[in-house]
């Protein structure tokens, strides 16, 4: 696992100096992101390792689907 660095610090994987703790985390394409907990098929098959992948033109097109609230 590479060292991440995120400034999302209400994610409960978020740890001091913008570490992420998380063992392992999903990135994908804004145009794949799940806005319905019932629909996470792609963030499965990304997290299993199955051969998938988009293409983006930038950074701002990408997102950490690993996030969740920290309650
Ligand atoms: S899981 Fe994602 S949003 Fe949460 S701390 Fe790690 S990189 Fe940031």
């Amino acid at each position: 696992m590479p060292e991440v660095r995120c400034a999302v610090n209400n994610c409960h994987f978020w740890g001091q100096g913008n570490f992420c703790q998380a063992n392992a985390i999903v990135v994908q394409p804004d145009s794949k992101a799940y806005t319905n907990l019932n629909d996470e098929s792609y963030y499965n098959a990304v997290l299993q390792g199955h051969e998938i992948s988009s293409d983006v033109a930038a950074s701002a097109e990408t997102c950490c689907q690993t996030f969740r609230q920290k309650y």
